[in-house]
């Protein structure tokens, strides 16, 4: 008989366990990465629903008491919630843990986490692209972030066995990992994540508010595309809060060039300048296959929700 293989992770404590820190649970237990797998979260309500899904063998009500005893430590909670996470579970960390994270933007967790870690703890941050509009514990699945991208970005003095120790788990996970800086992490988030929940989150309003001119027509019609809209726009809000918040001069910055653009469609469609239409709606057309051919959507009808819904 084969010595059993020590997992990668001895006890993993997840800070958070709402979709994705519940996620993460269900992947690391799928590929048997962690001993054991322990989590903080504030209501109690949240620690008796990972309890009885069985994602995690124990749930904490203290952060610190949570990461005692872990050698990997993952927050998971929401960006506005890091900084008093981080300050209660600093002092509890065990020299040589590493901690890493999975918050929508990079710089603002450094900033926040970065002065609260006593020496000797690794800080490896990190992004999965993946997700959906569910939050909960409930919400979580082991699937999700299998042949997606996972952002990973330490900084360039960061012990390199503990940045590979974190591309190790995500990669058990199922994900690609990509190593990033910081920076440039927000500015692409920027533009492929935050700029279109805001889009999203914008026309949905005017919508609503048109709504008593159209006197409902805007739901009855809703398959001509804003139906796909509403999706997005129906994500957390206390979550999507957080996101602008936290990443301001990135979102700023896109938003800037996406209101130029917008403006030169404006004049096209006033000029009648068709070949102008034509030639952007091309363009755009061809980034839609890219993305199919790099296996980062379905080509399926219904934008492949059903065999996403199936896979559960
Ligand atoms: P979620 O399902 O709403 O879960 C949030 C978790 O954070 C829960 O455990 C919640 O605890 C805790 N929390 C929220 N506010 C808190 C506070 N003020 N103090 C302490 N704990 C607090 O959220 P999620 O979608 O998993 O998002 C978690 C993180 O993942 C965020 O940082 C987000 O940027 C990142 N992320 C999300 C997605 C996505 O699509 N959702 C994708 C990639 C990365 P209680 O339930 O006990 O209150």
């Amino acid at each position: 008989m084969s010595p059993r293989r020590r997992p990668l992770v001895r006890r993993l404590a997840l800070l958070g366990i709402g979709l994705i820190g519940s996620s993460v649970a269900r992947a690391a237990r799928r590929a048997k990465l962690a001993g054991e797998i322990v989590c903080y979260s504030r209501r109690a309500e949240t620690r008796k629903s990972a309890l009885k899904l069985g994602v995690v063998d124990r749930a904490y009500a203290d952060p610190a008491e949570a990461v005692d005893g872990a050698d990997m430590v993952v927050l998971c909670v929401h960006l506005g919630a890091y900084l008093e996470v981080g300050r209660r579970m600093a002092p509890a960390l065990a020299k040589g843990a590493i901690v890493t994270d999975v918050g929508s933007t990079k710089q603002s967790v450094i900033r926040d986490l970065k002065p609260l870690l006593p020496k000797g703890v690794h800080l490896v941050p990190g992004h999965p692209v993946a997700g959906t509009e569910h939050s909960g514990p409930a919400a979580g699945f082991a699937e999700l972030f299998d042949n997606r991208w996972c952002i990973l970005t330490p900084a360039a003095k960061t012990a390199k066995p503990a940045v590979n120790k974190v591309t190790q788990l995500w990669r058990g996970m199922g994900a690609h990992v990509q190593v990033m800086d910081a920076r440039h992490h927000d500015l692409v988030l920027a533009i492929t994540s935050h700029l279109p929940h805001l889009i999203a989150y914008n026309i949905v309003g005017t919508a609503a508010d048109l709504e008593q001119v159209t006197k409902s027509e805007v739901i009855k019609y809703s398959a001509g595309g804003f139906r796909d809209f509403t999706r997005i726009a129906a994500s957390d809000p206390v979550f999507w809060r957080d996101v602008f918040l936290n990443n301001k001069d990135a979102v700023l910055e896109v938003l800037g060039r996406f209101t130029e653009d917008l403006h030169a469609l404006q004049r096209a469609i006033r000029w009648s300048d068709g070949q102008s239409l034509e030639s952007l709606f091309t363009r755009t057309r061809a980034i839609r296959r890219g993305i199919i051919q790099a296996g980062q959507e379905t080509a399926a009808p219904d934008f492949g929700r059903l065999a996403a819904a199936s896979k559960r």
